[in-house]
């Protein structure tokens, strides 16, 4: 069984394996430019592994990977994520997620820059990558704040909504999305499958034209 596959919270040194991996999964698939992004994913005992600020996540090494505790906080000498706050909270609200992935992708940020109001998703066979979907036939609403520099002020934005969430995802408009699963797999399969609608998205509009209203609300 891969390593990314796994049961629940796991050691730091697999955490900070996963994470490794999955920054050179991203870098190859263009989901990773210069330092952008951050991974996490929740450890056995109770504390979280994170990148630490300022690396370049397709040639991450396993020392660019930090604890943090529940709070954010670093639990060593390293600089963590400035999104850190971000990922605690998602754990927060989510005890079944151990893996957290965002990434600043290109198909997003056009996406949100042209239409504005959450990302709409209908009718793609690869929705059904999303837990508790099993239909092409649904239309699926990812949530999507404004860009800003406030980590707080964007957390305090998404804490009455974001348990609620349709799907284990949230979009930052001109910026990326958050994604999150059980663990490092799944959250890769899911982060390909979100990146790759919106690119299908973005292909669709270029054809038809910006839709006047109802197609993004
Ligand atoms: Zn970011």
């Amino acid at each position: 069984m891969s390593e990314l596959i796994t049961n629940g919270p796991v050691s730091f040194e697999t955490a900070a394996r996963n994470i490794c991996e999955a920054g050179r999964i991203l870098d190859s698939k263009a989901m990773a430019p210069a330092t952008s992004g951050n991974y996490s994913m929740r450890v056995d005992d109770g504390s979280f592994a994170i990148t630490a600020s300022g690396f370049h996540k397709g040639r991450l090494i396993e020392d660019n990977v930090m604890r943090v505790d529940a709070e954010g906080k670093a639990l060593e000498p390293k600089k963590p994520s400035a999104e850190t706050l971000l990922h605690t909270q998602i754990y927060r609200h989510y005890p079944g997620a151990n893996a957290i992935l965002h990434v600043h992708s290109g198909n997003g940020v056009v996406l949100t820059r042209l239409l504005g109001g959450d990302v709409l998703l209908a009718g793609y066979e690869m929705l059904k990558v999303f837990p508790g979907v099993n239909t092409h036939e649904v239309k699926v609403r990812l949530k999507t704040v404004d860009n800003t520099q406030d980590m707080p002020a964007l957390a305090e934005l998404l804490e009455p909504e974001i348990a609620g969430l349709a799907v284990p995802v949230y979009v930052i408009r001109d910026h990326g999305f958050y994604v999150w699963g059980k663990d490092m797999d799944e959250c890769l399969n899911m982060c390909e499958a979100v990146d790759h609608m919106l690119g299908l998205e973005l292909q669709v509009l270029t054809f038809k034209g910006l839709p006047k209203k109802g197609f993004f609300v």
